[in-house]
């Protein structure tokens, strides 16, 4: 993918961490007078819809069948196989936001964050971890959303998500949510001041400062 001005950040972290809640509340906090757009990537997926989750809001709901005919076309930028049901991200709506200079959060699995990283080094991957394995456990039943074997089955695919902690930018625990979601906002505003991405956003201020040598490089 060619030089975008827009960031790209995936969060992961096993199923119930906050990861969504915390993404939700940064977008929320989010003023629209912002010189840094920002929103939420839906993807596709297979599972089914939850109370409460709306086609195209959530996620594109789709048939196996479905989800198969666009991995032939090519319509993913990744996507995973994750507690038995396909999730992917479409390449397009990522490309074109991104280029409109808006910055895009994917709420992924670790293996479409591999993937991603692979595409464009430079997306920020940050990891949330729950406190603890008893705080996990409770978020899911509180959640209220799965039944007792969906949750079942996340608690005991937590630990396999969790071993890839390593392979993120940032790392960040979400004890308190107020707390946590201040660390996420840090996290946010300093990777939009790389100085790749800045040399894109004030080629005006820095061709004003420094004239011919403003595109050299040091
Ligand atoms: P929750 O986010 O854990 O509440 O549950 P979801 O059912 O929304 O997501 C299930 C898993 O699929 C999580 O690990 C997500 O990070 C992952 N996931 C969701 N969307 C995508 C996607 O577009 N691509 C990939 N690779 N994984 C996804
Ligand atoms: P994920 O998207 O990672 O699966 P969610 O954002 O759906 O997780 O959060 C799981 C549940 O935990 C939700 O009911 C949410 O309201 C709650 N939750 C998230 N963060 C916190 C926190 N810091 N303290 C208490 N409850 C939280
Ligand atoms: P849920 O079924 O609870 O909505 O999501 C389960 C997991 O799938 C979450 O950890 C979520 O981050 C992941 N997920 C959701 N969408 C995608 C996606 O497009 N790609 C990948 N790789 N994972 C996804």
């Amino acid at each position: 993918m060619s030089a975008q001005l827009g960031n790209l950040f995936i969060l992961a972290a096993p199923s119930g961490a906050g990861k969504s809640s915390l993404i939700k509340a940064l977008l929320e906090k989010h003023d629209t007078a912002d010189a840094y757009p920002m929103q939420v990537s839906v993807s596709h997926t297979t599972r089914l819809p939850r109370p409460g989750e709306v086609d195209g809001v959530h996620y594109h709901f789709v048939s196996r069948q479905q989800f198969e005919e666009l991995i032939e076309l090519g319509v993913f930028f990744e996507w995973a196989e994750v507690f038995g049901n396909y999730y992917g991200t479409s390449r397009v709506t990522i490309e074109q936001t991104l280029h409109q200079g808006t910055d895009v959060f994917l709420d992924i699995d670790w293996q479409g964050a591999r993937q991603v990283k692979k595409l464009l080094p430079d997306a920020c991957g940050i990891f949330i971890l729950p406190p603890s394995t008893a705080v996990l456990k409770e978020r899911l039943n509180k959640r209220g959303q799965d039944s007792d074997e969906v949750i079942a089955a996340r608690m005991q695919e937590a630990v396999s998500e969790m071993s890839h902690y390593n392979e993120f930018d940032y790392v960040l625990v979400n004890d308190d949510f107020a707390t946590a979601l201040g660390d996420l906002e840090s996290v946010v505003r300093a990777h939009r001041q790389r100085t790749s991405k800045q040399k894109m956003r004030h080629t005006d201020l820095l061709q004003d400062l420094l004239g011919d040598q403003s595109t050299d490089e040091c």
